[in-house]
């Protein structure tokens, strides 16, 4: 019959398996999906109760199944498929979808199963479920970390206050003592330089050259202490907050001219300090005396830092974008890996041997200058020389 040709080429043509049992159990026919399924081949499983298929607890409940059918009559009929695992040769498992459903055929009973191979999902969904759980695990981790960082910061910040704390009272405690001694020094020292005076004053009857030096050195020694006694104290102003700029127009060609012939007589042998100024205008509008203490830290910087028979050149400039100072000298200069540090307080370069200094005076002059809102800046090269610029915009 041409027509069971075609159903059977169906059958052995599907995907899926097709499995069909008669009512107790036994296997009557299986197609070629199934028995690749279930890697039997067809005499193998024929006649076998279909529970060879199916691994525990499957089989106990499809036994049970059974019984119940025996004594009963009721099939078990699963419309819609369930999912369920089957049991190959090799004793491996798998999970497929089974339907299955009744066949009345010339007065028999038949149960047909159609079995859809589920592996594949199985895996995906495995494999989803890994990857959610790695994700998971994941997330867990960095949460983890996260509140440890956090736990980390939050110490830090707690001990960064605590040092900071500590940092203010012990910059209380050495502002107070630097103004307390500079203070303090200042008498004594003025007692010295006055006794000193008038040795000068009542020796000069004998002559005698020797006494005369060494009160010239004592002068000079106490001229220096006075010298870094303003240093600290300006220091401690700065540090106190209690410097305010008062900008007020003045001749600033005048005020660099006073300052050149004052430093001039502090200058060494043959140093000549050259000064110049350009622009029309010489009417700045900044704080003269804060200038007038940069300036002399710059000059007596280029003074100290270079040698005799040299030329200082000190220039001054008003345009319209501002005013600018500079200072050059031809020197020792200052070493590269020192330039970073020039600015901070009590730094002092490599190269300046028995030259004295404090290392304050640069630390004050950059202070000033950004109190009237200016910037300093330098140019060095070793035993070349330096230029010291300080510039202040037209605001
Ligand atoms: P003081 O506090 O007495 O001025 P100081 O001159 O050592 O001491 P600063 O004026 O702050 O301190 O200068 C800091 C350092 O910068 C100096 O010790 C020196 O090494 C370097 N320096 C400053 N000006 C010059 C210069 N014109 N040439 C070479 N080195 C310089
Ligand atoms: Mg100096």
């Amino acid at each position: 019959m041409e027509n069971a040709a075609l159903l059977r080429a169906i059958i052995d043509n599907a995907i899926d398996g097709i499995i069909t049992i008669d009512a107790r159990g036994q296997i009557e026919s299986i197609n070629p999906a199934a028995c690749k399924l279930f890697q039997y081949s067809p005499e193998d499983v024929i006649g076998k109760n279909v529970s060879v298929l199916m691994p525990p607890p499957d089989k106990e409940q499809h036994d049970e199944y059974l019984g119940r059918y025996q004594r009963t009559g009721h099939a078990h009929i699963i419309g819609i498929g369930r999912e369920v695992t089957g049991l190959r040769k090799d004793g491996t498992h798998f999970p497929f979808r089974l339907a299955v459903s009744e066949v009345k055929y010339s007065g028999r009973q038949i149960y047909a199963g159609f079995i859809h191979d589920l592996s594949r999902e199985k895996e995906a969904e495995h494999q989803l479920k890994d990857y959610a759980a790695h994700l998971e695990e994941l997330v867990a981790d960095r949460t983890q970390s996260l509140r440890q960082t956090v736990e980390a910061l939050s110490q830090a910040k707690e001990e960064v206050s605590l040092s900071l704390e500590k940092e203010k009272e012990l910059g209380q405690l050495k502002s107070r003592f630097v103004s307390m001694a500079s203070h303090e020094f200042r008498t004594p020292l003025s007692a010295v330089q006055l006794s000193a005076s008038l040795i000068d004053k009542y020796a000069q009857p004998f002559d005698n050259s020797n006494i005369t030096k060494h009160v010239a050195r004592i002068k000079h020694a106490v001229g220096n202490l006075t010298g870094i006694l303003n240093d600290f104290l300006s220091l401690e102003k700065l540090e106190a907050g209690r410097v305010e700029p008062s900008f007020n127009n003045f001749d600033l060609v005048k005020l660099a001219e006073e300052i050149t012939e004052e430093m001039q007589m502090l200058a060494k042998q043959n140093q000549n300090i050259i000064y110049q100024h350009t622009g029309i205008s010489h009417v700045a509008n900044l704080d003269a005396n804060l200038l007038k203490n940069c300036i002399i830290n710059l000059i007596a910087n280029a003074i100290k830092y270079s040698g005799e028979n040299t030329f200082i050149e000190f220039n001054t400039e008003i345009n319209a974008a501002g005013c600018h100072i500079t200072v050059k000298d031809n020197g020792i200069g200052i070493p590269e890996a020192d330039q970073k540090h020039l600015f901070e307080a009590f730094f002092r370069a490599h190269n300046t041997g028995n030259i004295p200094g404090t290392g304050l005076g640069l630390n004050i002059v950059a202070r000033y200058a950004s109190l009237m809102n200016g910037i300093i800046d330098f140019k060095s090269n070793v035993n070349k020389g330096t230029l010291f610029t300080i510039s202040f915009p037209i605001l």
